[in-house]
């Protein structure tokens, strides 16, 4: 029978679990009762016991690395933390969020451990055996992966599963104690840009994408990049929506032509960019072709606002279309949010 562990951390204030560790919690519930196997969860936390709470409803076993030198993503005292989890648990399949903070640690642990690792897994299957479902080659081939290798790591996508949400009670959890060798990093601090300066937020309801037509003539002849800027950070300030531009809108930046200061490629959604997973979508200023259109794959309600009624998103690639000017609609749209706020 296979032993589930399920790896979590907390998040900043490092005594609540992060949104992508309750991901990962749901996911593990969800095998451990298709396979009736043990489901064991794993907490890496500054204060792993009140991290735990949150756990209680689980009726898992919940083994914990906790203490100062657990606060802040470091490779060493993670890797060592969850190696113990792991050796612990006695693990077989290990889940954990695909954060930045396990992503570093998890394959290194899985070469510790003898066993093998899968990133990126999207959704987890089978009655009997674990079918872990990925995607290759910019989401357009779907593969199910099972592997007899023990122990199996699998690196959970964000966004894929429901946060677990239970009652928060205090709960008994095992603490596993970690020999830590010198360390040669130190953590001296975490530094962020601010909330309202990262415009890539994975966790917004809504995506909203920048085409290049912000920064085209408009109909009286005339470029309007700044208005085009206040306009697009209106929003995102009204809205916390996580904001997306078509390649042509970040590529003009390399091109010496104007732009918008707050666009990076890491904006890029498409084939050569990202394929996020929002529930809805608003698309502006974009003329919706394929390559862009291919990163929209996991946005649930895809609208768009484009001057051209015979743009791509009106060939069926958006469910609602609306042909009309941005920069109008968008001006009323913010008005519109702002005095609902006020
Ligand atoms: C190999 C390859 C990979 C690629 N990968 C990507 C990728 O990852 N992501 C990506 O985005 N592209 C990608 N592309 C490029 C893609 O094919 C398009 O060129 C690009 O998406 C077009 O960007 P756009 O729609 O913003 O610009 P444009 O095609 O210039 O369209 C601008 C649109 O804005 C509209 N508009 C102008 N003013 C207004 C206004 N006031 N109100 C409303 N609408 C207005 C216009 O009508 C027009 O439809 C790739 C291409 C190739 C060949």
């Amino acid at each position: 029978m296979e032993n589930i562990l399920v790896l979590t951390h907390a998040d900043e204030s490092g005594s609540a679990l992060s949104k992508s560790s309750l991901e990962a919690i749901t996911a593990g519930k969800e095998l451990a009762a298709r396979l009736s196997a043990t489901l064991i969860i794993g907490v890496v936390a500054k204060d792993a016991a009140a991290a735990a709470q949150a756990l209680a409803s689980t009726g898992a076993r919940v083994l914990a690395v906790s203490g100062e030198a657990f606060a802040l993503a470091r490779y060493a005292s993670d890797a060592a933390a969850t190696e113990a989890l792991c050796r612990a648990a006695n693990a077989t399949i290990v889940l954990a969020p695909g954060t930045s903070r396990f992503t570093r640690v998890a394959a290194g642990v899985a070469h510790r451990l003898g066993g093998f690792i899968d990133t990126h897994i999207t959704a987890l299957g089978g009655k009997e055996t674990v079918e872990a479902t990925r995607w290759f080659y910019r989401q357009r081939v779907e593969a199910v992966i099972s592997r007899d290798v023990r122990p199996w790591f699998l690196l959970l996508d964000a966004g894929t599963h429901a946060a677990f949400a239970g009652e928060s009670q205090p709960i008994q959890i095992e603490q596993v104690t970690v020999s830590l060798t010198a360390m040669r990093t130190t953590v001296s601090g975490f530094r962020a840009p601010a909330q309202d300066a990262q415009t890539i937020r994975p966790d917004a309801k809504m995506l909203f994408v920048a085409g290049a037509g912000w920064t085209k003539k408009q109909p009286d002849g005339q470029v309007h990049v700044t208005e085009a800027g206040e306009l697009i950070l209106g929003f995102l300030r009204a809205t916390g929506a996580s904001l997306g531009s078509s390649k042509s809108l970040v590529d003009q930046g390399g091109e010496g032509n104007s732009v918008l200061p707050f666009l990076t490629h890491l904006n890029q959604i498409g084939q050569t960019g990202s394929t996020p997973r929002h529930q809805k979508g608003l698309s502006t200023c974009c003329h919706g072709e394929e390559p862009h259109v291919v990163g929209w794959r996991f946005i649930g309600d895809r609208r768009a606002i484009s001057l051209d009624p015979n743009c791509g998103w009106t060939r069926g690639k958006a469910d609602v279309v609306y042909v009309a000017d941005a920069f109008p609609v968008i001006a009323k749209l913010n008005a519109l949010l702002e005095a609902k706020k006020a």
